[in-house]
């Protein structure tokens, strides 16, 4: 099998070749389609993640050994099945890759994404930038049913991020205002899904007029480019009832401040980004203006069920999807690391 591995940290992805693994006991070896290319993939393929004041978490100290093949946005059609799996050979599937260890209380409970010892496909485990994958249980993969296939993949990470983050938000009623930060995929995918989730008032905050086009095209009710000295007026401006929750899609010391200071009293703060960093938490501010400050992770196997059955129904994920071939996987990233995309990559597998 062929795959697009970290060899070297921080360095281009190389092709690999190796013998294709056989499924053993309940495994399943699933053919790669197609593969979405996650901003996340940039900070692992550095090699570690920015914890602020100076710390950083290297992925090798939690196990991850080169070389390592990135993806986690994977379709793909069952190609071989272990002795003990009930997985049917030529099955399209869209693969959930947030798997723990299967064994912890967290893992038995469905919160996969929760356990200490995660062991999440092209994260942890060799993932989805090559022709085939092991998956290790039948239950992580997902039919898609009538949904596009790339949309499938995107609902691995970007969609499922955007969903479980947005099941985190209190009620809305008509006049609050939700405010995406970050109109990247994430923010995009989290815009087209919180209407049919019950937000209609939806702002959307970024630093580059292309994608706020992108995000007003979308549907938002109004769009704040934030690279102004007064963003936290202009954002309030844009929320005549106040703005209820917010959900930072970026993750910087900046943008968490800024959520903090322009949520109204009651309101939530959901930090999803990883950008990384720290700042300065005035904690008698939470008690005293009732701000619950969250993080969200993804999502759980059971809400990207949901996920798919939701978008069956409804069709509210309009992401301007585009395609590489995977040979030029390493130009995918580069586009991706200029913060210029406008909407979601996909890398097709065979190409
Ligand atoms: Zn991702
Ligand atoms: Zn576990």
């Amino acid at each position: 099998m062929k795959s697009y591995d970290i060899v070297e940290w921080g360095k281009p992805l190389q092709l690999q070749v190796r013998e294709t693994p056989q499924p053993q006991g309940s495994q399943v070896l699933v053919r790669i389609d197609a593969c979405g290319v996650c901003h996340s993939d940039l900070h692992i393929q550095t090699g570690a993640l920015d914890l602020g004041n100076g710390r950083k978490a290297t992925f090798e100290s939690i196990g991850v050994q080169l070389p390592f093949t990135m993806g986690h946005e994977i379709i793909g059609v069952v190609a071989a099945v272990g002795p003990e799996s009930d997985a049917v050979v030529g099955s399209r599937c869209v693969v959930y890759p947030w798997q723990g260890c299967g064994r912890c209380h967290a893992c038995r409970k469905g919160r996969e994404i929760d356990c200490e010892n995660g062991a999440a496909l092209g994260t942890r485990r060799r993932g989805g930038y090559a022709d085939h994958v092991m998956v290790p249980h039948t239950r992580y993969l997902l039919d898609y049913g009538t949904l596009d296939p790339l949309v499938a993949a995107t609902c691995a990470c970007s969609g499922l991020t955007a969903y479980s983050a947005l099941r985190k938000l209190p009620d809305m009623e008509p006049e609050d205002s939700l405010l995406l930060m970050g109109a990247g995929g994430l923010g995009l995918a989290a815009l087209g899904l919180a209407k049919g989730m019950g937000c209609e008032r939806i702002v959307v905050s970024d630093i580059d007029d292309d994608k706020l086009m992108q995000a007003a095209r979308g549907g938002a009710t109004s769009t704040v480019n934030v690279q102004q000295s007064d963003a936290g007026a202009a954002l309030r401006a844009a929320a005549p009832a106040g703005i209820r929750a917010v959900i930072d899609f970026v993750g910087s010391p900046e943008t968490v401040e800024l959520a903090l200071s322009v949520v109204g009293r009651g309101g939530t703060v959901v930090v999803v980004g990883l950008f990384g960093g720290a700042l300065p938490l005035s904690t008698a501010l939470l008690p005293m203006r009732n701000i619950e400050l969250k993080g969200s992770y993804v999502g759980t196997l059971e809400e990207m069920r949901d996920l798919l059955a939701l978008l069956q129904r409804e069709p509210l994920l309009s992401v301007p999807l585009t395609t590489y071939p995977m040979s030029q996987i390493n130009d995918a990233l580069g586009a991706l690391a200029t913060g210029k995309v406008v909407g979601r990559l996909l890398a097709i597998a065979g190409e």
